[in-house]
């Protein structure tokens, strides 16, 4: 019978995209690690479309760092795909619809001045549905979606397997710590990252760093009659095929009430864009709520804590958490190995001026 670990050297708080994420490249490079997590604590990942999209729609330029991190996150996925023996992603085009000349006319500048990521036509008759046609629209490649369940669950099973996940619920007070070792409860570590989504406000180490979580709402829908089997469409809202005639659709955001629960108002706009949208009857079967962990200036928050250095965060991944989250894994682990610092804009540093 294998004896199971009790010191490691990094213990993580929070197995959600982040959590996971980081969890799963710091065993790449060899460290040993353990997590520890309150699945129902926080709904946010289990609740995410996953959808990763290059392009800001409201301005049509790239999302922050397309560039950098889209190659990172296909071979990160991929390499856990390979791994896991399970399909973790599938890259989409996403299909935006025009009601007006002026927006394609912007598209087409766009696409063909600063943005690859626009493909540099536009369409005319989508099938949409049997009744429904697409007369203008346009593509954003190098999209896709990550299946987070999957995800999710593939890296509990993988911890496990390492006796490397405990399901509990974390308490701050437990902790004691010297400049070289943290220790929690029969566990001991050599450093302590919290990823623990929106939560980060109710944590006493890191409860300065100034968030703006944003509530998000989504649906799950059936629908016969839609055309969408590898495309995403969005106007105002996503539509994502999960296949067998089922698509989630969403997003809400909301900046008060943050509860994880579904509301009866955020049905209704859902639906109602919905309609706006397609003109094919649909049920929903399901509506899920949860809080995106976002900071004041929509960057990532990441790096050490400003007095112990061996406590660190890994959050504020708002709406993008499957595009953003590997890259910056990948750049926390190399700090350790002095391969590469922390990018200013995403360092917790930027922060301790707060404090
Ligand atoms: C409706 C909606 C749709 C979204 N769609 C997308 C999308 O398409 N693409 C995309 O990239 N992003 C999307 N997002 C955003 C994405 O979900 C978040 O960026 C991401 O889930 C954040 O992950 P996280 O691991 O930081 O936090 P969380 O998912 O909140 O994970 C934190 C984990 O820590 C646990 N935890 C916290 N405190 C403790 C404690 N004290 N003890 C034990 N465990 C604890 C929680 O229970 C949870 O399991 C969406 C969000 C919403 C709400």
């Amino acid at each position: 019978m294998e004896n199971k670990p009790t010191h490691f050297d990094f213990l993580i708080i929070g197995q959600g995209i982040a959590g996971s994420t980081l969890a799963l490249t710091l065993i790449k490079a060899g460290h040993s690690v353990c997590v520890i997590d309150k699945p129902s604590l926080s709904t946010c990942s289990s609740v995410a479309a996953g959808i990763w999209n290059p392009v800001v729609f409201k301005r049509l330029v790239k999302s922050w760092k397309a560039d950098e991190v889209l190659p990172y996150l296909v071979q990160f996925y991929e390499h856990f795909e390979s791994q896991f023996k399970c399909s973790l992603i599938t890259k989409r085009q996403i299909l935006k619809p025009f009601s007006e000349t002026q927006e394609s006319e912007l598209w087409l500048k766009k696409s063909k001045v600063e943005n690859h990521y626009l493909q540099q036509t536009i369409s005319s008759q989508y099938q949409l549905s049997s009744t429904q046609i697409l007369n203008s629209y346009a593509i954003v490649l190098e999209a896709g979606n990550l299946n987070v369940t999957e995800f999710l669950n593939q890296t509990k099973l993988y911890l496990l397997a390492k006796f490397s996940y405990i399901e509990d619920l974390f308490s701050h007070d437990d902790v004691t710590h010297t400049s070289l070792q943290v220790s929690y409860k029969h566990i001991s570590a050599n450093h302590l990252i919290f990823c623990e989504g929106h939560l980060v406000s109710k944590n006493s180490f890191f409860d300065w760093i100034p968030t703006k979580p944003a509530k998000g709402e989504v649906i799950t829908i059936a629908c016969d009659d839609l055309n969408l089997d590898l495309n995403i469409l969005n106007k105002g809202i996503f539509i994502l095929p999960l296949g067998n005639s089922i698509y989630k659709v969403g997003a809400t955001y909301e900046w008060k009430n943050l509860t994880d629960h579904p509301t009866p108002e955020g049905l209704i706009e859902l639906e109602e864009k919905l309609r706006m949208l397609i003109t094919s009857p649909f049920t929903v079967i399901n509506h899920e709520a949860g809080i995106r962990p976002s900071v004041i200036d929509r960057r990532p928050v990441i790096g050490k804590h400003h007095t112990f250095k061996n406590i660190h965060v890994f959050n504020g991944f708002g709406t993008k958490a499957v595009m953003l989250a590997p890259y910056y894994a990948n750049q926390f682990v190399n700090q350790f190995q002095q391969k590469e610092n922390l990018d200013d804009e995403v360092n917790v540093t930027r922060f301790y001026k707060s404090i």
